[in-house]
């Protein structure tokens, strides 16, 4: 030791030492650099890393050694053999690339050291063979313990070196670097510190020496190629550095920016190694937390028993990813749905790294994507079970989509109406399969284009096969448009069965009364037009209330059927018949010339008249008809039709003896007539309400004595309008059309009433209609009234005509013989005309005959009708009943009826009907008149 601090102390240049130590600390850390490289590559590139590695080590040691020998100055040295300097060369660069190779090429530390004990090895025969290059006119000694530890120093400090170098050791770069430097020096002093020179200045020089100054100069080139490289290598390594760091900070914030990914490693056995902030959120844990513990904490507590966390793992490695969706559990215990991907990261000798795993919370997505799910479910179903059918085309007339019902509505195979085909083929083929021709079919096209471009769409009609279609178009916004289809033929169908029930009579299926109207209104406009003439014939079955009646309403319903049937059977060109109501028809016939028109009635009548078989049993309704003709008859239809029904009232009303006599055409006269009464009986039926009625009374007094007997009740009317209407006129209609019943009565009680009034005992004699008697319970009529009025039933006398008990003689006379056992007298009223039987008379025992008053006017100038006077009185007698004359108008007159034996008259002479001023006694009428 002592010997090596001497050396040092005495022999050495230390400007020069010092640039040798700069020279072998620069090569060592490049060196160390280099196999550090060399270490982490790829297995291709490594060779070439330790090759540089060995370069820069061999000529490192190699400068650093004859710098240092240069520094030696034993004051002797004469130059430098050149092979042995070359050979030094080749030994530092080939060795210390041997072990640099073994150290940087095998991960078991022995081999490691191994091959940095080679590089000690290396830098030590580098140097003895230096030292062989050494030409010094001397002998040189070696102290070969001294020897002996040089090599052992550097092998030590290089096995050292390379094996903390190509370590994971933090600082292993720098240790490296420095054991390899003691290393150096330590050999390289050590190895000095063994030589001991003798002076020989015999001792030859060999031939080929480099002089001490072009050992300068090479020395200093390759010193300065050393350097060189060096500071290359480590720019190079600063700049990767620096690339690195900022790479890691960038991808860390990178990763941590990222806030929908929690993104963290795992290490080999699934331990979380790295955290960031979106993990944190979405799980919970902060990094502090976290890291460190396994990830299977992730996992709900079933999962992670049945191994899913290991299998995660296992099928990472094997597949290089796994991925899957599935629930995880947060810090709080909460559960979330996870997309999860986990990749193995594995180092480039394949050693397993660790795994990357990128979670995403898809909680959110998978419910909206459940919810669009169950949308689109049903959207589907809704428009599966849709009766419409519909379609859905984009921009360029493709078929986005259709529903089912499209196919059955036009009969389609759902292989041709499927997503991309055109509209326009669509519409070609429908139409081809129902024969269309391609005029058609382009036209059909160009009416659905106009719809679907037309602002807002629209919608038409489509007919065919037998089936109706409404179509509709709606435009879309981006160019597209919907399109649905409607079968409405059912629709269809009832509407024009309700619109026919509506013009049509249910039962016969006939036109009902509306339509009837508007086809006549129909032909009076067309008949105006072209010069024509309309017939309107109103027509009413004879019979059919009685067969109504007596055989039932399926019969009755029979008939009206078979009549419609044969109505429209006989209907032709111009002609309509309609059924307006119970058992009344009409007809319309449009026509020129009059005997048309006859045909029609004639063929008319056949109809109406032909027996119809109800069971087996014939019956024959018979049907009236009534006829009026547009222009002649009426202009309007309303007017038109009531002249027919005029005409119709006339056949109805005019006694049959022939077919012929049941139709009858509208005459102005006669008809008017007949409207007038029913103006009349209209009126007739509000005249009591309306108080237009009075009482007139008529004075009877006996003929020899003329002392007052009674006083006849006669109904006085006087109209608003027509003023006074005699009874003669609106007594018949008040017959035909009812109101006799209410104004009988109301002459009865009003009659009575002023009689009870009266203060003698003068009888009251009140009309009595036919129809009464028909038609009332009449004796309790009777009966009441007379309660009512106080009247005494003897005071009170009822003339009946004859014609009273012609209809139902048993009948009538049972009513008449209760109102006489109430006490009222019976007259018979103008007596001789009409049937005037000696019958009648013997049939009820009447307490007054009247003599009409026709009878006494003719009376003076015709002995006939004297004879009949004389012949009723006659009878009288013999009954035993009284008999009043009517139509006393002279004194002639009276004396006649006193000469011929009368009892009572009653007539001018007495007194006119005369209406009764109140509290007026009767008798002053008489005595006025
Ligand atoms: P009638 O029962 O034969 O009534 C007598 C008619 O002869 C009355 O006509 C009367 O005014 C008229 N008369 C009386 N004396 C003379 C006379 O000297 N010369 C002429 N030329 N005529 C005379 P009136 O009042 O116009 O009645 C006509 C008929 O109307 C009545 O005939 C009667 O059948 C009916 N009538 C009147 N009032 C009623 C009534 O309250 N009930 C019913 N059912 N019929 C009535
Ligand atoms: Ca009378
Ligand atoms: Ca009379």
């Amino acid at each position: 030791m002592f010997r090596v601090l001497t050396c040092l102390r005495d022999q050495h240049n230390w400007a020069l030492v010092l640039l040798a130590a700069v020279v072998c600390v620069s090569a060592s850390l490049t060196a160390m650099t280099l196999v550090r490289r060399a270490k982490k590559s790829a297995s291709g590139e490594r060779m070439r890393w330790v090759l540089t590695a060995g370069a820069a080590t061999g000529f490192g040691i190699w400068a650093t050694h004859f710098i240092a020998m240069m520094a030696y100055d034993p004051g002797v040295v004469a130059g430098y053999d050149l092979v042995n300097t070359l050979v030094s060369l080749v030994v530092a660069v080939t060795i210390t690339a041997a072990g640099i190779g073994l150290a940087a090429m095998e991960s078991k530390l022995v081999w490691r050291s191994v091959g940095g004990a080679l590089v000690g090895l290396g830098v030590a025969g580098m140097h003895y063979t230096g030292m062989l290059a050494l030409e010094v006119p001397a002998h040189i000694h070696w102290a070969k313990d001294l020897v002996a530890v040089s090599i052992l120093l550097g092998m030590a400090f290089g096995a050292a070196s390379l094996s903390v170098a190509t370590s994971e050791a933090k600082h292993g770069l720098w240790a490296g670097a420095g054991l390899l430097v003691l290393g150096i020096v330590g050999h390289h002093f050590t190895g000095m510190g063994a030589i001991n020179m003798i002076a020989d200045p015999t001792r030859q020089l060999s031939g080929l020496t480099l002089s001490p100054d072009s050992m300068s100069l090479t020395i200093a080139a390759v010193a300065l190629a050393v350097l060189g490289l060096c500071a290359a290598t480590i720019l190079h390594r600063q700049k990767l550095e620096d690339l690195a760091e900022a790479n890691e900070r960038h991808f860390g914030a990178l990763v941590d920016a990222i806030q929908d990914y929690a993104i963290y490693m795992l290490d080999p056995n699934g331990r979380v190694s790295n955290w960031n902030t979106a993990a944190q959120r979405f799980k919970g844990y902060s990094a502090e937390e976290i890291v460190g513990q396994g990830f299977e904490v992730f996992y709900p507590e079933a999962q992670r028993r049945a191994g899913k966390p290991q299998r995660a793992l296992q099928t990472a490695v094997e597949q290089g990813r796994f991925e899957e969706e599935a629930l995880r559990v947060r810090k709080d215990g909460s559960h979330f749905y996870a997309h999860v991907v986990l990749t193995p990261m594995f180092e480039p000798n394949g050693r397993l790294l660790g795994f990357a795993k990128i979670t995403r919370d898809v909680t959110q997505t998978k419910a909206d994507r459940e919810r669009l799910r169950q949308t689109t479910h049903n959207f589907d179903t809704a428009l599966r079970h849709m009766s419409q059918g519909l379609c859905l085309y984009d921009a360029e007339e493709r078929l986005i989509l259709a529903n089912p019902r499209v196919m059955e509505i036009f009969n389609s195979d759902p292989e041709k109406v499927v997503p991309g085909v055109l509209f326009r083929d669509q519409v070609i083929r429908i139409m081809q399969a129902r024969g269309a021709s391609p005029e058609m079919i382009e036209e059909r096209y160009r009416a659905h284009r106009a719809l679907i471009d037309q602002p807002g769409g629209g919608s038409m009609i489509i007919e065919a096969g037998g089936v109706v279609l409404s179509v509709s178009h709606r435009p879309m916004p981006d160019g597209g448009w919907v399109s649905t289809y409607d079968d409405i033929t059912e629709r269809r169908r009832d509407e024009a069965r309700i619109a026919h029930m509506a013009r049509h009579d249910g039962l016969t299926g006939l036109p009902n009364r509306e339509h009837f109207n508007a086809h006549l209104d129909q032909d009076l406009e067309r008949a105006a037009r072209q010069g024509q003439k309309v017939a309107a014939i109103a027509i009413d079955l004879n019979r059919f209330k009685e067969i109504n009646d007596l055989r039932g309403h399926a019969a009755g319903d029979q008939v009206l059927k078979t009549i419609a049937d044969r109505l429209s059977g006989i209907c032709g060109e111009a002609e309509f018949t309609a059924r307006l109501g119970g058992d009344e028809f009409a007809c319309v016939k449009r026509f020129t010339e009059t005997r048309d028109l006859t045909d029609f009635i004639a063929r008319l009548q056949t109809a109406l008249n032909a027996s119809i078989d109800l069971d087996g049993f014939e019956v024959a309704p018979g049907g009236s008809v009534g006829v009026a003709i547009y222009p002649e008859d009426a202009a309007q239809r309303e007017s038109l039709m009531n002249n027919a029904d005029l005409a119709l009232y006339r056949a109805k009303s005019s006694p049959k003896s022939s077919q012929s006599e049941n139709v009858c055409f509208y005459e102005a006269r006669m008809d008017e007539a007949a409207r007038d009464r029913r103006a009349l009986a209209k009126d007739l039926w509000q005249a009591i309400a309306r108080d237009e009625f009075t009482v007139h009374y008529q004075v009877q007094k006996a003929v020899d004595t003329q002392e007052i007997t009674g006083y006849e009740a006669l109904l006085r009317w006087k109209h608003p309008e027509r003023g006074h209407v005699s009874p003669v006129d609106f007594i018949p209609v008040a017959e035909e059309c009812g109101a006799i019943l209410d104004i009988g009565e109301w002459v009865l009680r009003t009659a009575c009433a002023e009689a009870a009034r009266w203060n003698n005992q003068a009888k009251i004699a009140v009309n009595l209609s036919p129809v009464q008697l028909g038609h009332v319970d009449l004796v309790h009529m009777v009966h009441s009234i007379l309660i009512e009025t106080g009247l005494s039933p003897r005071r009170l006398e009822l003339e009946i005509t004859e014609s009273t008990i012609i209809g139902d003689k048993a009948r009538a006379l049972h009513i008449l013989r209760q109102i006489k056992a109430l006490g009222v007298t019976i007259a018979i009223d103008d007596f001789g005309t009409g049937y005037s039987s000696l019958d009648t008379l013997n049939s009820f025992p009447f307490d007054k005959i009247k003599i009409d008053r026709s009878f006494l006017m003719e009376a003076e100038h015709s002995p006939q009708a004297r004879a009949i006077i004389r012949a009723i009185l006659a009878l009288g007698k013999s009954l035993q009943v009284p008999v009043l004359a009517e139509g006393v108008e002279t004194l002639t007159q009276l004396e006649l009826l006193r000469s011929e034996g009368c009892d009572e008259a009653q007539g001018y002479y007495f007194g006119r009907p005369a209406a009764l001023v109140p509290d007026e006694a009767p008798d002053k009428i008489a005595r006025s008149a």
